[in-house]
């Protein structure tokens, strides 16, 4: 399988070289040359799978420079650190699909992708003999998922980037208390756009990403697509009555990365009618889906934090497809959007959108409204994102097809939300006990190119 790039400036490359590149180098995303498309026979010999090796079915597909056993030595090392027997469980509250996806080492979806993506550059900087320092973005869980894929791993320095006061206090401790000498956090002062922006300035600096082998491990690394790719089958295995039945996926989102995997999941014949995608106050991308206004606004900063974005990078990807896979196409829209500030859409590609997407913006009071209505109904504690996406499917969702939310994090990551909603503070998992206590390392910066260019080069391998 070879990937190209949404911007079209890249000779074809595998999926080992596609891990390590991050970004594509002419500024583009990565993706594979064509999703293969499954036929009911194979689809339905998946269905009774452990998710273990479900996960080797779906990512060998995209990953066939890898031998098989080692694949699935790796794929066996990530989820062993999950802390539930099916990694990725299916809930049903009320007649609602619960799709728990925060029982790994962090308690966030995220550790899904993270634990795969840690073990993959292990493996690929040991069989080149290469070093990588990891440059990172995070609203919140990217970080410490990212950190917890790769602490006290050889060969690896990571530094992650996190608005300074601007996640939740249990968000940056998960990622400050972690003292492993490869691990930098650096708290920034601004937003986490403003993050991202310098993160991926210092990927397109290209002397910069060379001479320190920089690798990502934000949303744009296919690799972590991929990974998520794989619950959208295994929600849908445990959900469906019957195989063909069709479901809906409700997915809270903030960069596109989580409902692009469904997405893609749909393109290989999973039988999704539909995906919900919801957001909260930062609303651009239910903005373009209900009225084609794709236009960037300000960040508002809210109790589902992890999806405080406007300028979501994975949704590249998806206009990939939309332009019907013309590079000049996407190149052109996305050159211009700084400027511009805005994308613009034909009738006939927001028709195909509407077809493929349902969107819903929830508020900060329909968010605490959804959690302490969730509770008193059914006594099952939501985190704040995952009620953003429980509130869209509960509207958006009324003719009986089976809609599947995604849990994208543990209630307990965010419980002054959940003690506002339901006034007392959730259960914390071992993982978190004692946390406040526990010693901690961070660099306050500005959030500014250079003095961070010049902090990673000072600590950089
Ligand atoms: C990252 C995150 C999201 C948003 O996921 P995207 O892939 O950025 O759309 C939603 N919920 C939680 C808890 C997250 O950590």
């Amino acid at each position: 399988m070879n990937y190209i790039s949404t911007r079209g400036a890249i000779a074809p490359i595998g999926f080992k070289d596609a891990v390590m590149m991050g970004l594509a180098t002419d500024g583009g995303l990565l993706l594979p040359e064509t999703i293969p498309a499954l036929g009911r026979n194979t689809l339905e010999s998946w269905q009774s799978l452990s998710y273990q090796d479900l996960a080797f079915n779906v990512i060998s597909l995209f990953a066939d420079d890898i031998p098989a056993q080692d694949l699935k030595d790796l794929i066996d090392r990530s989820y062993a650190t999950f802390s539930h027997p099916e990694i990725t469980p299916v809930v049903e509250k009320d007649g609602v699909y619960i799709l728990e996806l925060f029982h790994g080492p962090t308690l966030a979806f995220k550790d899904v992708a993270l634990q795969l993506l840690g073990n993959l550059f292990e493996y690929l900087l040991k069989e080149r003999g290469e070093k990588m320092n990891i440059v990172g973005a995070t609203s919140g869980d990217t970080g410490s998922a990212a950190i917890y894929g790769v602490r006290g791993k050889d060969k690896i320095n990571i530094f992650i980037l996190h608005p300074h006061g601007k996640t939740s206090p249990v968000q940056a401790l998960q990622m400050t208390t972690v003292l492993d000498p490869n691990v930098h956090n650096i708290a920034a002062r601004g937003t986490f756009d403003d993050c991202q922006n310098i993160v991926k300035s210092l990927f397109s600096d290209l002397p910069f990403k060379e001479k320190y082998s920089l690798g990502a491990v934000n949303s744009i690394n296919w690799a972590r697509v991929l990974a998520q790719v794989v619950y959208y089958f295994y929600a849908y295995f445990r959900v469906a009555a019957l195989f063909g039945q069709e479901v809906v996926f409700s997915v809270p989102t903030g960069n596109f990365g989580d409902i692009f995997a469904g997405y893609v999941a749909k393109r290989m014949g999973l039988p999704i009618r539909r995906l919900i995608l919801a957001t909260n106050e930062n609303n651009i991308l239910s903005r373009f889906i209900n009225g084609g206004d794709y236009s960037l606004g300000d960040v508002v900063a809210t109790v589902s934090p992890s999806m405080d974005i406007q300028l979501a990078s994975n949704f590249e990807r998806y206009v990939y497809y939309l332009f019907g896979e013309n590079p000049a196409r996407v190149r052109e829209a996305f050159a211009a959007l700084p400027t511009k500030g805005r994308i613009d859409f034909t009738e006939a590609e927001m028709e195909k959108v509407r077809d493929e997407f349902l969107s819903r913006s929830v508020n900060e009071d329909e968010t605490i409204a959804t959690i302490a209505a969730f509770h008193r109904e059914t006594g099952y504690i939501l985190d704040p994102h995952t009620a953003v996406g429980v509130k869209a499917a509960l509207e958006l969702v009324q003719d009986g097809t089976p809609a599947v939310c995604l849990a994208t994090a543990h209630p307990a990551k965010f419980a002054e939300a959940v003690v506002r909603a339901v006034g007392f503070e959730p259960s914390r998992p071992t993982s978190l006990e004692g946390i406040e206590a526990l010693p901690s390392r961070c660099d306050v910066l500005d959030a500014d190119r250079d003095a961070i260019k010049a902090f990673i080069e000072k600590k950089a391998l």
